[in-house]
């Protein structure tokens, strides 16, 4: 099944429905969203695109972003979304990576990438969009079966070269379904607000939004304004949002310090980097229960595990301090263990590698079978992230295999050190690192983002309170912001850079 007769579905159902929303305005309803894929689905035929194809998506969030990405698939293509905080080089690569036949951008973008790739490019702000939006449109979609690509996603690669990682209409179909069994339910009364960029997580969450029928709003900023989400969401109501770690906590720190309430907010989901326990419990409080976790990667999208609303803001419970720590269970599509190195499960409590397998899991990377031999494992995916599970079968995280410390011969898991130090009232954020030792291989240094000045003694004695005396920093450096990458998740490959180089 084509993943985009989901809109067809909901088109007619409700044609006449907004579907598309840039900020309070409706740009389409959902019948004028189909018509306008099945434009772009015949106009892409029409320069030659095929079934199978390669079509980059290099765009801001745009409602323009959708029709185009319902196109390609519509006429049975492969859609390439490239993260539009890259440099255009960057997207030159991956649109060469992935052999794409062409291209859409956005204007910014559009020069960025036209200037350093072969690949034709189209920019949708342009007057060729109209006269796409004029071609006639293909009468159906394109036939596709389970294991046909849908989308390549490329990761965010924060060592080396970004992989593509295959997703197909399968896997599409099971990640969406779970999110209904797992995470949430979805009405024709909600409204899915973008934030966060359409080429990675939150562009996922389109495909539940699309098959209920709700509202989709581009925020007309363009990205993430905590302002403008609460107005956005206050004007359209029951909105839901992915959200990084990061972009809760600052909407935190705006609702609190402005006084909103976050009207309008039905859910958010959050994932894709640690969400300290502190930092939740902040949120919960003034936002009330609205948050559910997710954990997932592009190999298996935004679908490993997941801590429903009620765990999130349950604190009766005697494990919830650390359930909320947590990721939550397995989602129902995918089978969870923790793997020694050669991918045998172990027995609750022991840490080791987290596997995955399911029909949302990865088939492999992009003309890439070494990678994906590392990676698919006797069937398991092998996600390079370490965590332990509980006999209740709730997964903690403890950090990617290449982050843990060994010092002295024992494991420090720098999350563990990151959430004691998070509750001193001084630390804004903090990520923790090793650094190469002499006599023990490795030290435990913090950098610090304070309020205020770094007491260092203060963090010590504090670290001394929570947490085993081998696991605290030796050594505390204050930075006035953590180097992130494009999507928010902090880059220790810096931070070990910045070591080297003191
Ligand atoms: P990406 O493939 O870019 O989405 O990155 C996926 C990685 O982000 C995972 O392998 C984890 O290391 C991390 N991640 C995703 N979700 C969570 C979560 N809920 N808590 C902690 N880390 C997460």
């Amino acid at each position: 099944m084509n993943i985009a007769s989901w809109l067809e579905r909901s088109a007619r159902i409700t044609p006449d429905v907004g579907a598309l929303f840039l900020g309070a305005d409706c740009v389409a309803t959902y019948g004028a969203f189909l018509d306008r894929a099945l434009r772009v689905a015949g106009w892409l035929a029409a320069q030659g695109v095929q079934p199978g194809d390669r079509v980059g998506l290099f765009m801001k969030n745009l409602p323009e972003y959708l029709i185009a990405q319902y196109g390609v698939w519509a006429l049975g293509g492969v859609v390439v979304p490239i993260n539009a905080k890259l440099h255009g080089r960057e997207a030159a690569w991956i649109l060469d990576n992935a052999g794409a036949s062409l291209c859409f951008t956005s204007v910014g973008l559009h020069e960025a990438v036209s200037e350093v790739s072969e690949t034709p490019c189209l920019n949708v702000s342009s007057s060729d969009w109209a006269a796409i939006l004029d071609t006639a449109p293909t009468k159906t979609l394109t036939r596709r079966t389970p294991d046909d690509l849908a989308w390549l996603f490329y990761t965010s690669g924060t060592t080396g070269r970004p992989k593509g990682v295959r997703i197909t209409h399968r896997m599409l179909q099971a990640m969406a379904l779970s999110y209904f069994a797992d995470v949430d339910e979805v009405t024709s009364e909600d409204t899915a607000l973008y934030a966060a960029p359409l080429s990675h997580g939150a562009g996922i969450y389109n495909l539940m939004h699309v098959l209920k029928g709700a509202r989709h709003v581009m925020p007309p900023s363009g990205g993430f304004d905590e302002a403008e989400i609460f107005d956005l969401a206050r004007h359209h109501g029951r909105v839901h949002m992915f959200c990084a770690p990061t972009m809760v906590k600052r909407m935190t720190d705006v609702a609190k310090a402005t006084g909103k309430t976050g009207e309008g907010l039905r859910t958010i989901v959050y994932g894709g980097g640690p969400m300290y326990v502190a930092d939740i419990v902040e949120a919960v409080d003034h936002f009330g229960p609205i948050f559910v976790q997710i954990y997932g990667q592009g190999e298996c999208p935004m679908c490993i595990t997941a801590l429903s609303r009620a765990e999130v803001c349950d604190r009766s419970h005697p494990n919830w301090q650390a359930r909320l720590a947590s990721v939550g269970r397995a989602q129902s599509v995918v089978e969870l263990a923790i793997g020694d190195a050669a991918g045998v499960p172990l027995p609750p409590g022991e840490v080791g590698e987290i596997m995955a397998r399911g029909d949302a899991v990865m088939p492999g990377y992009w003309q890439n079978t070494q990678a994906t031999a590392k990676t698919i494992v006797n069937g398991w995916l092998m996600t390079g992230d370490m965590g332990t599970l509980d006999a209740d079968g709730y997964l903690t995280l403890k950090d990617r295999s290449k982050d843990m410390i060994i010092s002295g011969g024992t494991n420090i898991y720098p999350r563990e050190v990151e959430e004691a130090l998070l509750l001193h009232p001084s630390v804004r954020e903090v990520s923790v690192v090793g650094r190469p030792h002499p006599d023990w291989g490795e030290d435990v240094v913090a950098f610090v983002v304070t309020i205020g000045d770094m007491d260092t003694s203060a963090l010590d004695a504090h670290c001394l309170d929570q947490i085993a005396r081998f696991k605290r920093p030796k050594a505390y450096f204050a930075i006035s912001e953590l180097p992130k990458n494009n999507y928010g998740k902090v880059l220790k490959t810096e931070l070990r850079k910045m070591l080297e180089e003191m």
